[in-house]
């Protein structure tokens, strides 16, 4: 970063972009150790089918998530994320028709995207990978929060330069590869994807 501190926007007005050690001053402490996370991939063989997307609007799985998300006491996972709108339920084999509990983890919506690189990066735009960054991907999902609905708001341009992200590498079918990598989820994540989609199928 150069040494001209940039500005960004504050709940109490137009404030200085932090310092990498400042942001990470600023991160709440976890409340518990934190999985390991790196980008990867859904295997194609266990990709979703219209038939496995519908199931995950049954009854049945509405009260599977809720129970995966009281037992990981609402939080994500990988970054310890708790505000409850953006929490998913993960199928960790990448199998969503395995329900199992130890097949299911609390994610966020940030770490969720990171995990499923191949949708997210090659399909909807909505992850960017890298080569190099100033912080492990767990470190980094919380530094994503911190400035995405913290006190002190900044927009992707700002927040990649702070979190040191170089080297940006397309998205390519190799597991060991990908795991070497760094994910950012953009800020407007979901407006790519929804924007991506195909309209719903009628009858
Ligand atoms: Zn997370």
């Amino acid at each position: 970063m150069t040494s001209e501190r940039k500005r960004a926007v504050g709940s109490r007005g137009v404030q200085e972009t932090p310092t990498l050690a400042e942001a990470l001053e600023s991160l709440p402490e976890p409340t518990r150790p934190l999985k390991p996370l790196a980008p990867a991939f859904i295997p194609p063989g266990l990709w979703r089918s219209g038939a496995d997307r519908s199931l995950l609007a049954s009854a049945g799985w509405r009260r599977t998530r809720e129970r995966i998300l009281e037992r990981d006491g609402h939080r994500c996972v990988y970054c310890d994320h708790h505000q409850g709108r953006g929490l998913e339920v993960n199928h960790i084999s990448g199998n969503s028709r395995d329900d199992r509990e130890h097949n299911l983890e609390t994610v966020c919506a940030l770490c969720h995207r990171v995990l499923h690189a191949g949708r997210s990066a090659a399909i909807y735009g909505s992850l960017l990978l890298f080569e190099q960054a100033n912080v492990d991907q767990n470190t980094l999902q919380r530094l994503c929060w911190q400035f995405r609905s913290g006190p002190i708001r900044l927009p992707d341009r700002l927040l990649m330069a702070l979190l040191g992200l170089a080297g940006p590498r397309p998205f390519r079918m190799d597991a060991d590869d990908l795991a070497g990598l760094r994910g950012y989820v953009v800020e407007r994540y979901y407006l790519l994807e929804r924007r991506a989609r195909p309209a719903p199928q009628r009858g």
